[in-house]
């Protein structure tokens, strides 16, 4: 048995590192071409020659415009779009008192309108075509909430519910919308993490260790194989064990 998502067109943002990147190498490696996108053109073609049959685009998510033009465009460069793969994300962290309004809205910009407009645009092609997998990427901060994180950790909560609402509307149309709750991975985004930080999360992963890209990567490409047909609206926990 192997994922095989031949003949498949997929975007994913925030795919020029970190788990996006992942995302997209294995997508292209289950058969699938792949949108890969980050705010530089350059980066997101530099990634996409690495892959079979990709192509890079430059959009800056929290910019509604710019992800409109990005469905436009895939859509006009593959024909179709039918796996969307919302991933693209930013931390802007201080405590709840010190906030910023402009770090919560920045945030909320990037990881939460960015996706609802995407599946918005997206979704219409799906629809005529009665296919499609969207899979959003949250966070187990989604679901545990942190000190700090309280812009990132509602991103997170509001695109499980952005999830399993569009699972119920799109159901009858063959589009599953899932969503992966990733615990700590090594990406840029916790590389800045203190070593005793670091040491005191180890201790409650049951796994021991933090989860790697590929670890999220995989659980993708599953979501987006006819292997999970009958799975929609749930959120994938993939921590090592830490919020069970
Ligand atoms: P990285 O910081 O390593 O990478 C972020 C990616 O998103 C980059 O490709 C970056 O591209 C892109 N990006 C950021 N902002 C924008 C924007 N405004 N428009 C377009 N692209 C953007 O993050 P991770 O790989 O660690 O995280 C990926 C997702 O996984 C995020 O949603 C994150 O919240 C989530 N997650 C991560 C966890 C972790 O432990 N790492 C845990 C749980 C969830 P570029 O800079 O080239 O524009």
């Amino acid at each position: 048995m192997k994922i095989d998502l031949t003949g498949k067109s997929a975007l994913v943002t925030g795919s020029t590192r970190g788990i996006g990147r992942a995302i997209a190498g294995t997508l292209a490696a289950c058969g699938a071409k792949v949108a890969v996108v980050g705010r530089d053109k350059a980066k997101a073609d530099a990634v996409s020659a690495e892959l079979k049959d990709s192509r890079g685009f430059a959009c800056d998510v929290a910019v509604p415009a710019d992800v409109l033009k990005l469905v436009e465009d895939v859509e006009k460069e593959f024909g179709a779009i039918d796996i969307l793969v919302n991933n693209a994300g930013i931390t802007k962290d201080n405590l709840m008192l010190r906030l910023k309004d402009e770090d919560w809205d920045t945030v909320l910009d990037s990881n939460l309108r960015s996706a609802f407009l995407a599946i918005r645009a997206a979704s219409r092609g799906m629809m005529k075509r009665r296919w499609g997998r969207i899979v959003n990427i949250s966070s187990v901060v989604g679901l545990m909430g942190n000190k700090g994180q309280t812009n990132y950790a509602a991103s997170k909560a509001g695109l499980i519910g952005l999830t399993k609402s569009v699972a119920k509307e799109l159901a009858s149309r063959n589009i599953l919308c899932n969503a992966i709750a990733p615990g700590f991975i090594e990406t840029d985004m916790t590389a800045a993490m203190a070593e005793e930080a670091r040491t005191a999360l180890m201790a409650q992963i049951p796994l021991a260790r933090l989860g790697t890209p590929a670890d999220i990567a995989w659980t993708t490409a599953f979501l987006c194989s006819e292997y999970a047909s009958y799975i929609t609206g749930q959120v994938l926990v993939v921590d090592g064990g830490l919020v069970m």
